[in-house]
């Protein structure tokens, strides 16, 4: 029984998975059922413990490095990307590579490497630990610095400074990398940035949404893991923005003085985190007297990306046990869209005549590609939209004129 009434909980909206990590996630299950296990992946395939050990459970062994993977064994490259350096080393050892490489994080590696080509020296904001840096940074070890902060800019030196360029980490504070990019235009007036940002389309949208949030909350609670860049940077938002806020692997995490005179929670996720651990968490605030709970969308998102070529081939070369049908669709739909998660592919036989009878509906989304290692078809990244939202789902000014619409829910049961 909750132990009080009438307490608000707002869930946000867009908040969760991205198009990248359901892409990771997928890659990973479809080749354990293609292929079957000992399926390695490098690093973990997206920062969420949840989903580690789920897909450990289903046979994925996590490594840290390709060293550890026998020779001519498969081995899945994470989301967030690798080095030139270990593609090479991969190749050389006789690894069957799946790249489940984010997209978005590629854009960045073509960007690193043009500018190099070209002559500029490279200054990579970011965090020099997280494994998206790191693969980046090796794309050109030689010409590129990292920094984190404005007051790093101030130490950096080039040969010269009027053929400087800049990139980011694609799950950075907007907040924080605008200061630092006004640091490094300050100390470099001819620096050049990437033609669009490199911070991600979902990372943007989830702190744009607890900004429009963050101030009618008491508490702001982020789903997401201690590794996970953008789930922290959502914590660090609402702090910034006055809002008490805590990361939370689960509810589980959830601590009880948190919740002393707190009348509204704000809850959101970071883009590896999945509904489910939402769901726990709001069926948890829901005992505690939150069950009024309100979704509030402060923008549209429907990004997906295509599946990689050997994930797509496997696919091709599903048994003949799943009908002609049923694999023409997935031939031709899985280049311009992961299946959902709900579909079971047709590469088990178990469930080859399932997956024939329930064709998803296919994806009228854009679709986001970069460069010749994404799969999906060319669309500029110009045209991606979800960042400013429409007229229509964002109405919340900032001078608070209108409020963004509401779904009214009850808690999970
Ligand atoms: S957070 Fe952005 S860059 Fe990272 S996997 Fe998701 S979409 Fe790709």
């Amino acid at each position: 029984m909750p132990d009080s009434k009438g307490k608000t909980l707002l869930l946000l909206k867009p908040r969760g998975f991205c198009a990248g990590v359901v892409r990771a996630i997928d890659v990973v299950r479809i080749a354990l059922e293609a292929f079957g296990p000992p399926i390695y992946v490098r690093k973990e395939i997206v920062h969420n413990s949840f989903v580690v050990d789920e897909l450990r459970g289903k046979g994925a062994i996590f490594v840290d490095s390709e060293d550890e993977v026998p020779n001519g064994e498969r081995v899945i490259y994470s989301a967030h990307g690798v080095s030139p350096e270990v593609r090479e080393h991969s190749a050389r050892r006789g690894l069957r590579v799946i790249d489940a490489t984010c997209p978005l994080v590629t854009k960045v590696h073509v960007e690193a490497v043009k500018f190099a080509k070209e002559g500029y020296s490279l200054i990579l904001i970011g965090h020099h630990d997280h494994d998206e840096v790191v693969g980046t940074l090796g794309e050109a070890p030689l010409v590129t610095q990292v920094v984190g902060n404005p007051e790093q800019v101030k130490s950096l030196t080039v040969p010269d400074p009027n053929r400087v360029a800049y990139l980011t980490q694609t799950t950075l504070s907007l907040d924080e990398t605008k200061d630092i990019i006004a640091a490094l235009k300050q100390k470099f007036p001819n620096i050049k940035g990437p033609a669009a940002q490199d911070i991600c389309y979902a990372t943007e949208n989830r702190q744009v949404a607890v900004k429009e949030v963050a101030s009618d909350a008491d508490l702001l609670l982020v789903v997401g893991s201690e590794n996970s860049s953008n789930s922290n940077r959502l914590v660090e938002v609402a702090r910034n923005l006055g809002t008490n806020s805590h990361l939370i692997d689960s509810y589980k995490d959830i601590e009880a003085e948190w919740l002393i005179d707190v009348k509204t929670i704000a809850l959101t996720a970071g883009a590896s985190a999945p509904e489910c651990l939402v769901e726990e968490t709001m069926k948890f605030l829901a005992t505690k007297g939150f069950d009024n709970v309100q979704e509030l969308e402060v923008m549209p998102e429907n990004v997906r990306f295509g599946l990689p070529p050997e994930i797509v081939e496997a696919i091709a070369a599903a048994p003949a046990s799943a009908t002609a049908g049923s694999r023409a669709w997935l031939i031709e739909s899985v280049p311009r869209s992961v299946p959902p998660a709900s579909f079971s592919s047709p590469l088990s036989t178990t469930t080859a005549t399932g997956a024939a009878n329930s064709k998803p509906t296919p994806h009228s989304s854009p679709i986001t590609s970069c460069c010749t290692r994404c799969w999906a078809p060319a669309t500029p990244l110009a045209s991606r939209k979800p960042r400013t939202g429409s007229s229509s789902t964002k109405t919340k000014t900032a001078a608070g004129a209108s409020t963004p619409p509401v779904r009214q829910m009850s808690a999970p049961r």
